[in-house]
């Protein structure tokens, strides 16, 4: 993927958001109930959350749900693993960076 297809980050309420303060799409805490709750109200109204709905998807496809970490596109890992159609299983982690 180039850089040009990734430019919609630039628009996504993530990228401006001062995670030295807090990081609620990775939070200290995962296991709490409400451990996602403030990422998923903040992705509810960001601009490119389809983008990035696509982007994580085809990224950690076939990727067990015990690799998956964090809130993308308003889906904490449990979620984005059941939404996974994909027919792949890998036992590594997702393929970031690629
Ligand atoms: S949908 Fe959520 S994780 Fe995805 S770019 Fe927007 S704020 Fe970030």
């Amino acid at each position: 993927m180039s850089v040009g297809q990734r430019a919609w980050r630039e628009h996504a309420t993530c990228a401006g958001w001062d995670i030295d303060r807090t990081d609620p799409w990775f939070p200290a805490e995962p296991g709490r109930p409400d451990a996602y709750a403030l990422a998923k109200s903040l992705c509810d109204g960001c601009p490119v959350l389809d983008e990035c709905f696509r982007e994580v998807m085809a990224l950690e496809a076939g990727t067990s749900k015990y690799y998956r970490e964090g809130v993308y596109a308003g889906l904490d890992p449990d979620e984005r693993a059941r939404l996974d159609h994909s027919g792949r299983r890998r036992r590594r982690g997702p393929r970031w960076n690629r």
